[in-house]
């Protein structure tokens, strides 16, 4: 761990610029010791967003006005003696495909442009019951499609480590906020990869919780067999806090499941995973991984090992067909889920003269609206799904999905956890990618399998290649999401003993 400046008193220029770069659990604290109010916690904030955010281009919406507001009833509460949560008054910035009243949600398309919700996601209602201050909306890749997030309608985001390169996407806006020190914690979605890629390739930790722990009503929906919403942080301890409060059974999600929410907060603070059985994945290596991640991974295996883990060899032959299986099942499910964009009920609608019938109407605003690559899936999707070609394409995938699946149970009879590299490549050249989609997927190669079999996973900063950030991926089986953060925890206070502090620090300033 980090040594964290101590918050002054005071609101000095040099205090608030500490005051960003507190973690969660140091802004809280602060906060709950009266060393820091909320509204400076989040004043703190929104500056550094005026002041960084035209270079990065996280944020979509600033929501000044409500942070502040949010943040002085959290002060004026505190100040009557009543006891609030663990994250009381610290800021978040929210991936803009979540609802939220009082703020727009585009999903990074210009088809939802001014499209305000009238209802707050079950993650923001816990957000909000939590006390935890929203800064409002971040950029992403259009519906979540993409690894780069420039797919954004609204323009691409940049990686704080390197503005020319990508922050990784879908996530893209909140990963970067984070490693921008605009907010200590993020919330992101994870279809395929978007929580832990962008969190490897901005040197976050990251974590898809498993699938039905933490509600998806008012997360407007992807696939909705993957979608997953999820923390990003700095450390392991802040996303174990985040992970806690969005979490558990929900009656407004039929996929939400009614079981306890595993104790993560507990599990990151443990940090002694002596005797622990972990398996790398031998699939995930090798051919079109960078020899620097790939080194990256080997030497926090090792420390893995040095912790006391058992760490042994594990094949999951079906993991090869996860990317194939994902780019089928997935479109499937968006090309039923995006139907609702008829220009009848939300935000955009184009050719409405009086004269155009409503399948003219419809027609044109999906033709402004939507982007090329939510079309390409639209497209994918429609074909896979059509008579005669359902069970050759998604059924098919749909076998696979289950193949995938009793890999990890097989694996997990031998292991507790699985670990990988998070992604093959660090960040990438904005612009390396738009134009070979292919390339772009390959991204979430690693990423994937644990989305289609619906168990938790977790990007862990791993060390840097070339100064730029990669991630360590730990995957558990389905409602063990305490054992990420045990992991996880462990691990990261051992490569930051390593390197005598925590990766971030290494970020050039911006
Ligand atoms: N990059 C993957 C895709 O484009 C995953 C996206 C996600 O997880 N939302 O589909």
């Amino acid at each position: 761990m980090t040594d964290h400046p101590t918050p002054s008193a005071t609101t000095s220029a040099a205090a608030t610029t500490d005051v960003v770069q507190l973690t969660a659990a140091a802004t809280a604290a602060a906060i709950a010791a009266g060393e820091l109010s909320a509204v400076e916690a989040t004043q703190a904030a929104l500056d550094r967003i005026a002041k960084v955010d035209h270079t990065i281009h996280a944020f979509l919406h600033v929501d000044a006005e409500g942070a502040l507001a949010a943040a002085r009833s959290v002060d004026e509460r505190r100040a009557a003696g009543e006891r609030l949560g663990p994250l009381a008054g610290v800021p978040l910035a929210l991936k803009d495909v979540l609802t939220a009243r009082g703020m727009p949600t585009t999903c990074g398309s210009r088809i939802l442009e001014g499209w305000h919700a009238p209802y707050d996601a079950t993650v923001v209602s816990r957000l909000r019951a939590a006390d935890v201050v929203l800064l409002g909306k971040v950029n992403m890749d259009e519906f979540a499609m993409g690894s780069s997030t420039e797919n954004s309608a609204y323009g691409p985001t940049r990686n704080p480590w390197d503005t020319t390169r990508i922050p990784g996407g879908s996530s893209g806006g909140s990963a970067a906020a984070v490693a921008a020190f605009e907010a200590p914690l993020a919330i992101g979605t994870d279809t395929g990869g978007s929580i832990r890629q962008p969190a490897a390739v901005c040197g976050l930790v990251g974590v898809k919780p498993t699938y039905g722990g933490v509600s998806r009503y008012g997360l407007v929906a992807f696939s909705s067999s993957l979608d997953q919403a999820g923390p990003l942080a700095r450390t392991v301890a802040d996303a174990a806090l985040l992970h806690a409060a969005i979490a558990g059974h929900d009656p407004l999600d039929s996929t939400s499941v009614d079981v306890p929410v595993p104790a993560v907060v507990e599990a990151a603070g443990r940090r002694d995973i002596r005797g622990l059985r972990v398996g790398v994945v031998r699939e995930l290596a090798g051919d079109g991984y960078d020899p620097g991640v790939q080194a990256a991974f080997t030497a926090a295996v090792e420390t893995l090992t040095a912790l006391g883990a058992e760490v042994v060899e594990v094949s999951c032959p079906h993991f090869t067909y996860a990317l194939p299986a994902y780019y089928l099942i997935a479109p499937s499910e968006c090309s039923s889920n995006l139907a609702r964009f008829d220009a009848m009920r939300f935000g955009l609608r184009i050719g409405d003269d009086g004269q155009a019938g409503a399948e003219e109407v419809m027609s044109r605003t999906r033709e402004a609206g939507f982007g090329p690559e939510v079309k390409r899936r639209i497209i994918l999707g429609t074909y896979a799904l059509s008579s005669g070609y359902y069970d050759a394409y998604y059924g098919q995938a749909q076998k696979v999905r289950t193949l995938i699946s009793r890999d990890f149970a097989a694996a997990f009879e031998r292991v507790d956890v699985l670990v990988s590299p998070t992604t093959p490549t660090p960040a990438f050249p904005l612009g390396a990618k738009v134009d070979d989609p292919v390339a772009m997927y390959l991204s979430d190669l690693c990423t994937i399998p644990s989305n289609l079999a619906g168990g938790p996973a977790m990007s862990l900063p791993a060390g840097l290649v070339d100064g730029l950030p990669v991630g360590i991926q730990i995957m558990a089986p389905p409602f063990a999401d305490d054992r990420l953060y045990l992991v996880g925890g462990a691990l990261e206070e051992a490569l930051d003993a390593q390197r005598g502090h925590a990766l971030l620090d290494e970020a050039p300033a911006l």
